[in-house]
């Protein structure tokens, strides 16, 4: 049984911990196949994760020189810096599929119909503090418009320290997961933060990380595991989500 409801899930997420069962997240979206799209961060992923009732679908976050979120992985698109160019330029250059890259507003819209899926949303680092900052107020507010600004409906990740203490200390009743794999998680406690994502490479290295993290109360998270062995492996040690290019490999063995 891999599938959590929304509402179970912000039972869990309150806590800062899933369910015992291994929680499926489609990374960038089920991107990976013919609905999909072929197209990471694309709506069409987005569609396709929900589609098959994953526990959740990732995507990536950044901000333009017009203050406009995107979701979309890179920091420039085709060349174009995203800091320092308007949206109305990076939104001539489409996806693979031919869609136009995703506003977060047009994602959260998406998102909104099918609320047994968790948007698993990446703030992006940015150039400055005050960069990062204008980027979370905005994606707060957008979440507060759609009535989206709900721990059991949006998980937050980020490789940036700031951006996770902010979350911290802002919306603690949110899953706040930090990715960057250099705090332990008794740092991670330490600071409020009250989840890790870390890179398999990190959790193959330090395993304790697992087994410590949901002793502290933290939620645990390992990206992106696309082969059949280390899925095995993590959902051994326990692990609490697994974020994966392959949702349908990782949902075989789970059943
Ligand atoms: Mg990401």
């Amino acid at each position: 049984m891999i599938k959590i409801t929304a509402s179970l899930l912000g039972v869990f997420c309150s806590l800062c911990a899933y369910s015992q069962n291994t929680a499926i997240i489609a990374h960038r979206g089920f991107w990976n196949c013919q609905e999909g799209g072929y197209s990471e961060n694309s709506i069409a992923s987005l569609k396709s994760a929900q589609r098959h009732g994953f526990w959740g679908s990732e995507f990536d976050v950044h901000i333009t020189a017009d203050n406009v979120l995107i979701v979309t992985h890179d920091h420039d698109v085709e060349g174009l810096p995203i800091a320092t160019t308007q949206w109305k330029e990076l939104k001539k250059h489409l996806l693979p599929n031919l869609e136009r890259r995703p506003t977060l507003e047009k994602y959260l819209r998406q998102g909104k119909k099918h609320p047994e899926t968790m948007l698993v949303l990446e703030f992006k680092k940015q150039a400055s503090q005050e960069r990062e900052d204008a980027m979370v107020d905005k994606a707060f507010a957008l979440l507060k418009k759609y009535q989206m600004f709900r721990p059991d409906r949006v998980l937050f990740i980020s490789f940036s320290r700031h951006i996770c203490e902010r979350i911290a200390r802002e919306a603690p009743e949110f899953c706040n997961q930090y990715l960057n794999g250099d705090l332990t998680p008794a740092q991670l406690k330490e600071l409020g933060i009250n989840g890790m994502d870390y890179s398999r490479k990190v959790l193959t290295s330090h395993p304790e990380y697992i087994s410590q993290a949901k002793e502290l109360g933290l939620s645990t998270n390992v990206w992106t595991v696309n082969k059949k062995e280390e899925a095995e492996y993590f959902i051994s040690l326990g692990i609490g989500a697994i974020t994966t290019n392959d949702p349908l490999m990782v949902q075989a063995l789970c059943n």
